[in-house]
């Protein structure tokens, strides 16, 4: 009897034997539908067997091929494999991030609108210093080849793809660009369109429709699209002809995936290039440690680009200025309402950076000392002015403004600190006659929002923006001259290890939409340590000076990329069970190292930052190794002994290489 063996999506890592009908073709990689207790469910073929531990009357079959997509190619299936072990994440759901999702009802699928863009004006020549870097790309075009394309805000690192992409595709290869979630906008389509004219363009990300996203990536699985541009979950899609890979703002966060198949994208990148023997360009103004180091060691090639592309345009000027004094209004210091007045007067834009929505983050009793908090949260509520709604930013819980203390019935209650909103309003009241704009997740909920907003800025419709970091990346507004930034201090507080690195390059990011164009641009920041090395960088635009420093710090305190770090988080609804799961997980962690004489270390539980979030505790254990491969000889004994004894009521996941300790 020929047997297959499936890889189904389901949180156990193990496959399933199901006995094949005669008369279905299926190989290694079929995409099957298969019955899994009374589910139906999409899975994939692994391997056909002759045999299976299970008796043979107690096989189910398999029901049918998936015919509306394609067999997932090999190096898919290896890059799963890869996945799973790597990251210590069920094969099966490893497998499922490499399909599309499918539709309810079956339907003739249309090819995708290849986009034949009108000839628009082609850009500047390549400088010399891109050229340079597109041939360090290219160098070697048909093996694998990683380098670092470290270039200031405004180089034209997006050019030098762009020429790499049309040399690969000219060779008939297909080329993936991986950009993170909030740069995939208009602005970079109407870019590709531009640069690549003709080129055959399917996008993938998460909020396309479902028959988008098919329609996109059967064109990416047939080899019919050129470039494929898309968020994280593209490093997954089926090249038959892959020939380069991009991974621009490589340091981005959003190309870790926090929930679900825990992976980081650039990661997976780099090892898909090295299974399909290809090159891979990681691009960025201000590398990951991780790459940084990798580059100063040689294992990448180190190109640069440090002067910005527009000879007309220099690097901002970066002005640390006092956070608090006596005259500030609002959180607004003079030097900084000084500089906004003067930009109204001469018709250009002002950028203020506040990464915060809502209106303050707490609400305060004045009498008392009562503070809003979430009742399902270790965490307080943020006061949106505007709803009358104090709202939890962890969990879905919303409420009311209270009209007075509900501990003391003082009336009295005081906004704390600042948020998008406040600055708003008192921008709005500072400068009656300017037109202001918010941007953040909640003035941008409605489709279409953001782009309306945009061309409102382009146009020259707005003075004063105040956003979030949705508006640090990927925008240029020529107007835009003045970018001030508040609450930048907070990061130097937070326990998260890669909090500076983080907000120097959220910042690097910000100032550089200041003065894209030929007006000067000029940055202030306000703090209240205008000593801190985060800051002396980013006057002189120095990351290089950062990144040492940083590096050094972090091979003291033996953090990546000097160690190897997984984290076992866990959440459960009383305190006792988490710590109970998380204590039994040291103990037996600490025996299986000293069995194996293994070189990790396994640290005493804590609870998390947010200890509580939506009713649940939190904890984590942190397991740290020197040495990669002693990581990897120890977390999957550990997990199977983990799955074997977790109860039911404790949820938990494992994260390889986690972005900080959340
Ligand atoms: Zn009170
Ligand atoms: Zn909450």
């Amino acid at each position: 009897m020929a047997i297959v063996r499936v890889a189904l999506p389901v949180a156990v890592d193990r496959l399933f034997d199901y006995w094949l009908p005669a008369g279905l073709d299926v190989r290694s990689g079929s995409v099957l539908r298969a019955r899994l207790g009374r589910r139906r469910v999409l899975g994939v073929a692994v391997d056909l067997v002759q045999d299976s531990e299970i008796a043979p009357e107690r096989l189910t079959p398999i029901d049918e091929v998936a015919t509306e997509l394609l067999p997932l190619p090999a190096d898919l299936c290896a890059l799963s494999r890869f996945v799973s072990e790597y990251y210590q994440q069920p094969i099966g759901q490893c497998f499922a991030q490499m399909l599309p999702p499918l539709m309810k009802r079956r339907r003739i699928l249309a090819e995708p609108e290849w986009r034949d863009a009108p000839a628009p004006a082609p850009g500047p020549p390549l400088n010399a210093d891109q050229r340079a870097a597109l041939a360090g790309v290219l160098a070697e075009s048909t093996r694998f080849a990683p380098s670092l394309l470290q270039g200031v805000t405004g180089s034209g690192k997006t050019e030098v793809y762009f020429s790499a992409a049309e040399r690969v595709i000219a060779e008939g290869r297909q080329v993936l660009l991986l950009v993170p979630e909030i740069n995939l906008t208009p602005q970079l389509q109407l870019r590709i369109a531009t640069a690549l004219q003709g080129a055959r363009v399917a996008i993938l990300h998460s909020a396309l429709s479902t028959s988008e996203r098919l329609e996109h990536w059967l064109a990416a699985a047939r080899g019919d699209a050129q470039l494929v541009v898309g968020t994280r979950l593209a490093v997954f899609a089926p090249l038959p002809r892959l020939g380069l890979i991009v991974v621009d703002e490589e340091h981005d966060a959003s190309f870790k995936q926090q929930d679900g198949v825990r992976y980081h994208a650039r990661d997976v990148a780099i090892y898909r290039a090295r299974l399909r023997a290809v090159p891979v360009v990681l691009g960025s103004a201000t590398p990951a440690l991780e790459t940084y180091a990798a580059a100063r060691r040689g294992r990448y090639r180190w190109l640069k680009l440090p002067h910005r592309a527009n000879a007309q345009a220099s690097m901002p000027a970066v002005r640390l200025v006092p956070n608090r004094s006596p005259d500030t209004r609002e959180g607004l210091g003079s030097t900084l309402r000084d500089a906004i007045a003067e930009r109204i007067a001469r018709g250009e834009q002002t950028l203020l950076f506040i990464n915060r929505r809502g209106f303050a983050p707490s609400l305060l009793c004045a009498a008392c000392g009562w503070k809003a908090q979430c009742p399902r949260c270790a965490a307080r509520l943020v006061l949106h002015r505007s709803a009358g709604a104090l709202r939890c930013h962890h969990c879905a819980h919303a409420e009311r403004v209270p009209e007075s203390c509900p501990d003391c019935g003082n009336q009295d209650l005081v906004p704390q600190g600042f948020g998008t909103q406040r600055l708003e309003r008192a921008l709005s009241e500072l400068h009656p006659a300017a037109r202001v704009l918010r941007i953040d997740r909640d003035s941008t909920q409605h489709k279409g929002a953001f782009a309306t907003m945009r061309t409102a800025i382009a146009a020259g419709e707005v003075d004063i923006l105040v956003g979030t970091q949705m508006l640090a990346k990927g925008h240029d507004f020529p107007r835009l001259t003045l970018v001030g930034v508040l609450g930048a201090d907070n990061a130097l507080y937070s326990a998260d290890f890669r909090a500076t690195e983080r907000l120097f390059g959220l910042l690097e990011q910000v100032a550089g939409r200041a003065g894209r164009a030929a007006l000067p641009g000029e940055v202030m920041v306000q703090t209240d340590f205008p000593d801190h090395p985060v800051y002396a960088a980013l006057v002189d635009h120095d990351y290089d000076r950062f990144a040492q420093s940083l590096l050094s710090e972090r091979e003291l305190l033996g953090l990546p990329p000097y160690a190897h770090l997984a984290l076992l988080s866990a959440e459960g609804p009383s305190r006792a069970a988490v710590d109970a799961f998380l204590g039994h997980a040291v103990e037996e962690g600490r025996s299986l190292v000293a069995a194996r004489a293994l070189r990790c270390e396994v640290y005493p539980p804590v609870a998390a930052t947010i200890a509580r979030r939506a009713g649940l505790e939190r904890g984590q254990v942190l397991v740290q190794s020197t040495a990669r491969a002693a990581l990897h000889d120890f977390l999957p004994p550990w997990r199977a002994e983990l799955e074997r004894s977790s109860p039911r009521r404790v949820r938990w996941s494992l994260d390889v290489d986690p972005l900080g300790f959340a």
